[in-house]
């Protein structure tokens, strides 16, 4: 049934996005985290809107990791196995590519993501365990952000040379290759090879490489405003990986002059580069002076991102809210009863979970704050603990609070922090319950985002680029209580969508972050205002509720995203 699809497919020319990480369905752990879950719904949306799209992404087969934490918080990681013939189908297609001078097979698994609008948009998971390849190239495609520099490069050959080269064997006709971070960056190398002009047609031999031709092609979308997040490789690494696919001296001109930088080379060889939230936009402007950098604020995959009870309620009051999330502007239709009953409904699925999973039991008429995203430093997960006796004072009998995440295996001070918060958990036994929920994955943040009463994000700015699990939360009917950074600042009305944490945006450089002010601001809203509201005007916290759904979903959701990508980057 996949292969007449492709035929089907391949009769019109397509946008190919490329991501090193896509989370699909849960239990397709190709994914870590908001990279991957935003390339999930990026294509969800594109197969709603029956946009002409294909994907591209590694197989990952031993997933990225399964966590277990003990009772001292101490995190140990599995590897996941999970097997793609469940879900895809091996595809007779190969193509090779050359890997430390060996030719490395490469094979793709073909998933499918239909829509009920009957749009598809295919899926290639790329994938090199082969017969006939080398037992250390049958592991390039087996582990989501695992190994070391060398690993990772090849692990990019894959994704952006094999990835260009595959297409191609199946047939496909492209018209923009979108890249979703610099981990695909590697396909720009390719097409100018591919679109290379004879030597003897040109007058200086620079220009065998047609530059502008490769950029016309090429859409690159930045998700990191740090520097040390962006991918570089040294250069006697990739000579000996990668040896010379094009002259050295011309792959130092686009990828930078000291090592190789993925994300210059998809600055350069991109017409259309953005960030992913209007500041992101701004600080990837002073990052990368010199290249034209526009935003397109992300959205998440509205249907994916609302839980059941929501659906069921917008189904009644809106119908055709999944395909056309502008309907929320219609939220003030429905009864503040229902809405209260539905988001109930909610919250008690989640403390049910919480209760099967951890033997805690939680008070669903306890104001319940939720906050879950990769354990790491930034993030800062124990700002609301950084006074205890202040939140003791105003929490015990009001609070209570739901954590979940993973930290990379290799970030200690990241597995430090969940450490921190089993104890800070332990001491604050009897007085406020908190739990942490293990292996944070999309069910279990669509649990979350949900059932709880607030959702808590407290990053350090301008480290947020977009962050999306607030977009989620307000798909729901949850309000953010969160410091203005990344899409925040794009959905933040005080007291009307959710709560701000600390100063205004205007202020962007590191130094201006002090945990102590944004905590005291913190402690202030949640005694004088949200605990208040939350237990003496249900009125006004429902209208707020209606606001996250009828201003917040209503706008930050992948419909509109991809509509903004349609009409900015692909078909300018
Ligand atoms: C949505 C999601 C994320 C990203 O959330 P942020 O708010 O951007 O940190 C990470 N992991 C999972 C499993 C998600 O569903």
């Amino acid at each position: 049934m996949n292969i007449v699809c492709l035929e089907e497919l391949i009769k019109e020319p397509k946008i190919a996005y490329y991501s090193m990480e896509i989370g699909i369905q849960n239990d397709i752990p190709t994914y870590s985290g908001g990279l991957g879950v935003l390339a999930g719904d990026t294509i969800r949306a594109g197969a709603d809107l029956k946009l002409p799209m294909v994907a591209v992404t590694l197989l990952t087969k031993k997933g990225y990791f399964i966590q277990e934490l003990d009772e001292r918080g101490r995190q140990t990681e599995h590897p996941v196995s999970w097997d793609p013939e469940k879900y895809m189908d091996l595809l007779p297609h190969k193509v090779s590519v050359r890997i430390e001078g060996r030719d490395v097979l490469v094979q793709a698994w073909q998933y499918n993501v239909e829509s009920l609008t009957r749009g598809c948009v295919p899926i290639f998971f790329l994938d090199t365990d082969v017969d006939g390849n080398a037992p250390e190239d049958r592991e390039i495609t087996h582990y989501l952000y695992g190994g070391d520099l060398a690993y990772r490069l090849k692990q990019e050959i894959i994704l952006g040379i094999g990835g260009v080269r595959m297409l191609h064997q199946l047939g496909f006709e492209i018209k923009k290759y979108h890249m979703n971070e610099g981990h695909s960056s590697l396909l720009t190398i390719e097409l100018l090879n591919r679109f290379k002009r004879p030597i003897e047609d040109v007058w200086d031999e620079k220009l065998v490489w047609d530059v502008e031709k490769v950029k016309d092609l090429c859409v690159f979308t930045t998700h990191t405003p740090v520097d040390a997040g962006h991918d570089r490789f040294p250069y006697d690494l990739v000579t000996k990986i990668l040896c010379e696919p094009i002259p050295l001296n011309v792959l130092k001109e686009i990828g930078g002059r000291d090592d190789l930088n993925m994300t210059r080379l998809g600055l350069n060889l991109s017409e259309f580069i953005n960030g992913v939230a209007k500041k992101h936009g701004e600080v990837s402007r002073s990052m990368f002076p010199g290249y034209e950098i526009s935003a397109i604020t992300n959205g998440v995959h509205t249907f994916t991102w609302t839980c059941d009870s929501f659906k069921r309620l917008y189904d009644k009051y809106l119908p055709g809210w999944a395909n056309e999330p502008e309907l929320f502007v219609r939220i003030g239709r429905v009864p503040d009863e229902e809405i209260w009953d539905t988001h109930m409904e909610a919250k008690k699925a989640l403390l049910d979970y919480v209760r099967r999973t951890t033997g805690v039991e939680m008070n669903p008429d306890i104001l319940t704050i939720g906050f879950a995203r990769r354990a790491t430093a930034y993030k800062r997960a124990d700002l609301i603990f950084s006074d205890l006796d202040r939140l003791e004072s105003i929490g015990p009998g009001k609070l209570q609070i739901i954590y979940a995440g993973k930290a990379h295996p290799k970030d200690e001070l990241g597995k430090k922090l969940i450490e921190k918060l089993f104890s800070i958990k332990d001491r604050l036994k009897g007085k406020i319950t908190m739990v942490y929920l293990k292996n944070y994955d999309m069910d279990v943040a669509l649990k979350m985002v949900s059932g709880v009463d607030i959702w808590l994000n407290t990053p350090l700015r301008p480290r947020e680029a977009s962050g999306t699990s607030g977009m989620k939360a307000a798909h729901n009917g949850v309000m953010n209580f969160s410091v203005l950074d990344g899409w925040w600042i794009e959905g933040h009305i005080e007291g009307f969508t959710g709560w701000s944490i600390g100063p205004s945006p205007t202020e962007t450089t590191l130094t201006d972050n002090l945990d102590t002010r944004d905590a005291d601001d913190l402690y202030n809203k949640l005694e004088t205002i949200i605990i208040p509201m939350y237990y003496s005007a249900r009125h006004t916290w429902v209208r707020m509720m209606q606001n996250a759904i009828g201003k917040n979903a209503y706008y930050f959701n992948c419909h509109r995203m991809m509509r903004r990508y349609v009409t900015d980057a692909y078909i300018r």
